[in-house]
């Protein structure tokens, strides 16, 4: 189906609903649900709906149509080929025209759904070539005469019987061609001076009743499809809405609460997915462990609940110190986050330590028991794996982060140091 050459393609986000389990616009979920609740005989595509499901539908009824214009000119031309085997010269001349118009007719029609054109104007092709073959066929009985022309007029019936089955097109469709098939028939017939007009009449309705069965055929099976179409959105929507969920409880799971950060676990993801993205091919990272200082006094003098509001602080002044979506801030522990500054070399995130540190001071959150000063400080342990230097693990980084960070509060506390060589692990 050429989506984008189709006339008749004209809600997008619903169609592309149909291809990605994407959810369904809550009043048509509403509708499908509706639809599915009442008895199955009273199922009624609404307009959306309806479009949605031509759009689903389409390429498979294109796909049988195809097929069966190829094979009615196969059958064609090999029913041919055997009369002239098995008629005289002359009946055979007689079919002649009729019979070589329905191959070229069948196969420009087959052709046509190749073609990208709106849907409607591919069923006016469908509905107009099965037309002219049906034309065809009951002509080629008349021209031919005799046994001839109740024998090609039942054959043609036939035809079009063929289609109302197999053609999964809309109701309409069924019954243009019966009436089609059935006017043919009548007005054929009522020309066949081998028998009478009330023998024309009775056998126009006798084929009528066999016709107009399987128009009520095509009813049924287009009810259920609609039935199965109707069931099949539900479970896309159904598994859009899992997805949905899945997706929410895998952002959560991976969230601290309080700060609206990553917390360890998604931390430990992250740095697995990097090291083994990354290191070793040569390229450099930085990580800083960022600890508050004298955190367990300003809970004691302001209260836990101070405490928390001065973690989310803290978080968000962190947060706006890294680049987005590259740089990764987590809650660590109690009060301390682990950053990872991917490509970083030292310099570089030396500077963005100090940047934290000077900001979180800079915003003078109060901690009055705090020794260094009386608001809300850090301590920064920054350890630097250098672009192409030996790999080295993710905890071994982290160690040597959480060494500097130590050296930071032994020298005094609001300060950022760098994990030197010598210093340990
Ligand atoms: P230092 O400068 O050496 O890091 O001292 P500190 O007081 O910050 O460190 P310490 O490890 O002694 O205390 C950390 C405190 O953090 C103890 C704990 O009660 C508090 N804490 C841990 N998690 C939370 C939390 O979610 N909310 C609050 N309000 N406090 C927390
Ligand atoms: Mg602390
Ligand atoms: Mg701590």
């Amino acid at each position: 189906m050429d989506v984008k050459n189709n006339a008749n393609f004209v809600m997008p986000a619903a169609v592309a609903a149909l291809n990605t389990p994407q959810q369904l616009s809550p009043a048509l979920a509403a509708e499908v649900e509706r639809q599915l609740a009442g008895r199955t005989r009273d199922i009624h595509l609404n307009k959306e709906l309806a479009e949605l499901f031509r759009q689903r539908s389409w390429p498979q009824a294109s796909k049988i149509i195809r097929a069966w214009m190829i094979w009615v000119a196969v059958i064609d031309i090999l029913t041919l080929g055997i009369n002239a085997i098995l008629l005289p010269a002359e009946t055979v001349m007689s079919m002649f025209l009729p019979a070589l118009i329905v191959p070229p007719v069948a196969l420009a029609t087959a052709v046509a759904f190749t073609r990208p054109a709106s849907l409607r104007k591919r069923r006016l092709t469908a509905l107009s070539g099965l037309f002219v073959i049906l034309l065809c066929l009951a002509r080629l009985g008349v021209d031919a005469g005799a046994e001839f022309h109740e024998r090609h007029l039942t054959i043609m019936l036939f035809v079009a019987v063929t289609a109302i089955i197999i053609f999964p097109l809309p109701l309409l469709f069924a019954v243009a061609t019966a009436v089609f098939s059935i006017g043919l028939c009548l007005v054929f017939q009522l020309k066949n001076p081998a028998i009478g007009t009330g023998s024309a009449l009775s056998d126009t309705l006798f084929f009528s009743i066999g016709v107009l069965a399987t128009v009520v055929a095509r009813r049924t099976a287009n009810i259920l499809a609609h039935k199965t179409f109707l069931l099949e959105l539900r479970d896309r929507n159904r598994l859009a809405d899992l997805t949905d969920a899945n997706t929410q409880l895998e952002r959560l799971a991976g969230t601290d609460p309080l700060t609206g950060v990553a917390n360890r676990r998604s931390m430990g993801q992250s740095l697995h997915a990097f090291w083994t993205a990354n290191i070793g091919n040569g390229k450099g990272v930085a990580m800083l462990m960022c600890d508050i200082d004298h955190f367990k006094r300003l809970n004691d003098s302001l209260g836990h609940a101070e405490g928390d509001r001065c973690l989310v602080a803290v978080a968000k002044l962190i947060r706006a110190c890294l680049r987005d979506g590259i740089d990764q801030v987590s809650r660590y522990g109690g009060e301390e986050f682990l950053i990872l500054l991917p490509g970083s070399d030292e310099q570089a995130a030396r500077a963005v330590a100090e940047r934290i540190r000077r900001e979180i001071e800079a915003a003078a959150l109060p901690n009055p028991a705090s020794s260094v000063i009386p608001y809300v400080t850090v301590s920064i342990g920054v350890a630097v794996l250098a672009h192409n230097s030996e790999a080295v693990s993710a905890e071994r980084l982290q160690k040597r982060a959480d060494v500097a960070l130590y050296r930071a509060k032994e020298n005094g506390r609001n300060r950022v140091v760098v994990y030197a060589p010598d210093a340990g692990p």
